[in-house]
C-alpha cells in the first residue's frame, strides 16, 4: 500500500488528529511531491506514525539512462512495499516531458511481441502506485532541472482496462491534483471491449489510444490473443460510438509495424478505411526487438511506404521515434527481468 492510497478522510482517520493535519498532509503529498523530508510544519509524531507504517518507501531506484539526440530517456525501477517491482519511463524534451506509467506488474493479454505480454500476469497496481510513479518521476525533473512533466501516457508495463477503476481514479487524482490537463493524459488498451463500453458511459475525459496493430482478425488474432474474445468488428462497432459521442477527444489507434505480418500495402488500406470511419489518428512505430522473439521489425522503406498508403488515403499519421531501445526502455521492452 501506497500513502497514495489514501484518500483525504483516510488520512484524517489515520492522524486522528485535528482536520488540517490531513490537508498539511496532502499538501506534502502533491504540492512538495512527496518531499516531506524539508517539512517543517508537520509535528514528529505526524511523520513517525506515517513511516511507521511503511508510508514512506525510498522506493525509487534509477535503472538504465539513455540519451539521444532530440531527448533523453531514462527508466525507472520501483520497488513497491510488496515484493514487486515496476518499471516507468521518462522521455524529456526542451520543451515538454513525458511519463510512461505502468498499471500492472506483468500483464494477461500475452501479445506475442511484447515483453511485459511475455512474462504473464503478476498483479494490478493500486491506485496509489500508479499516481507514486507520476509523483517520483515528477520530483525527479523538478530536482534534476529537467522540463516538468506536461504529458502522461499509460503505456508502461500491463493493460490499463483490465486494471480499469484504479487506472481512472489515478488518472483522475494526476488530473486534479498534480495538474495535468485530461487532454494530456492518455490510456492505452489492447481493446478491452466491456472497459471502453464503460469509459463511453462514465463520459471519461482523458485520450484514449486503442493497440491496433492489424485489420483482419487472422492477423490479429495471431499477434494479439484477446482478438478472439474481442474481434475487430466487434472493437471497431465500439469505436464508432465513442468516436461519436459528445464528450469525446480524438480517437488515436496504435500499430506496431511487425515484418511480413502487418506491413503490407493490403494492410495498410484496410487500415486507413477503420481509421476513416473513426475519424482517427494513426500512431506507427516500427517493432522493437525483444530477445528469442521471432518477430522483426520491418524496413525502413516499408514503414514509408504504409505511411504513404495512409496519407493517400486522407488518414492523420505519425511515425513515432523508437527511444530508449538501448536501454530496454522502448515500447513493449519493460518486463523486470534485465534491470
Ligand atoms: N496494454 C496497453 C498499453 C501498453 S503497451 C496496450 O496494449 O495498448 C503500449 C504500446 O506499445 C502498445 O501499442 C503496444 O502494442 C506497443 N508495443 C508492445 N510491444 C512492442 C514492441 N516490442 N515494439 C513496439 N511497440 C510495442
Amino acid at each position: 500500500m501506497s500513502l497514495y492510497d489514501l484518500s483525504l478522510n483516510d488520512i484524517q482517520t489515520l492522524l486522528n488528529d485535528k482536520p488540517f493535519r490531513a490537508k498539511q498532509v496532502q499538501q506534502y503529498m502533491y504540492l512538495h511531491l512527496g518531499d516531506f523530508s524539508k517539512t517543517t510544519s508537520l509535528p514528529k509524531p505526524v511523520l513517525e506514525k506515517l513511516t511507521k507504517l511503511r508510508l514512506f518507501q525510498p522506493a525509487l531506484k534509477i535503472s538504465k539512462i539513455s540519451s539521444c539526440d532530440s531527448g533523453k530517456t531514462e527508466k525507472f525501477l520501483f520497488s513497491l512495499t510488496d515484493q514487486y517491482q515496476v518499471e516507468s519511463v521518462l522521455m524529456t524534451y526542451s520543451n515538454r516531458s513525458t511519463a510512461c506509467i505502468s498499471s500492472q506488474v506483468g500483464c494477461k493479454m500475452n501479445c506475442k511481441f511484447c515483453a511485459t505480454g511475455q512474462m504473464g500476469y503478476l498483479k494490478n497496481l493500486t491506485r496509489g502506485e500508479i499516481i507514486e510513479q507520476v509523483i517520483k518521476l515528477m520530483y525527479y525533473c523538478k530536482t534534476n532541472d529537467l522540463h516538468p512533466i506536461s504529458n502522461i501516457v499509460f503505456m508502461g508495463m500491463g493493460e490499463p482496462f483490465d486494471n480499469y477503476d484504479n487506472c481512472i481514479d489515478a488518472a483522475f487524482t494526476i488530473k486534479d491534483q498534480l495538474n495535468i490537463g485530461a487532454s494530456h493524459i492518455t490510456l492505452s488498451t489492447v481493446g478491452i471491449v466491456p472497459s471502453i463500453k464503460k469509459y463511453i458511459y462514465d463520459q471519461v475525459p482523458f485520450r484514449l489510444a486503442v493497440s491496433l496493430h492489424a485489420a483482419d482478425d487472422e492477423t490479429r488474432s495471431k499477434i494479439v490473443p484477446i482478438n478472439k474474445k474481442y474481434p475487430i468488428s466487434e472493437l471497431v462497432d465500439t469505436l464508432k460510438e465513442y468516436a461519436n459521442s459528445k464528450f469525446s477527444k480524438r480517437l488515436s489507434l496504435e500499430w506496431t509495424l511487425i515484418e511480413n505480418i502487418n506491413d503490407t500495402p493490403d494492410q495498410a488500406k484496410k487500415l486507413s478505411f477503420i481509421a476513416r470511419t473513426l475519424k482517427a489518428h494513426v500512431n506507427l512505430i516500427n517493432l522493437n526487438r525483444i530477445s528469442e522473439s521471432k518477430y522483426a521489425p520491418t524496413t525502413v522503406a516499408k514503414v514509408d511506404q504504409f505511411k504513404q498508403i495512409l496519407l493517400q488515403n486522407n488518414v492523420n499519421v505519425t511515425v513515432r521515434q523508437t527511444r530508449g531501445q538501448l536501454i530496454d526502455a522502448a515500447c513493449g521492452q519493460l518486463a523486470l527481468q534485465k534491470t
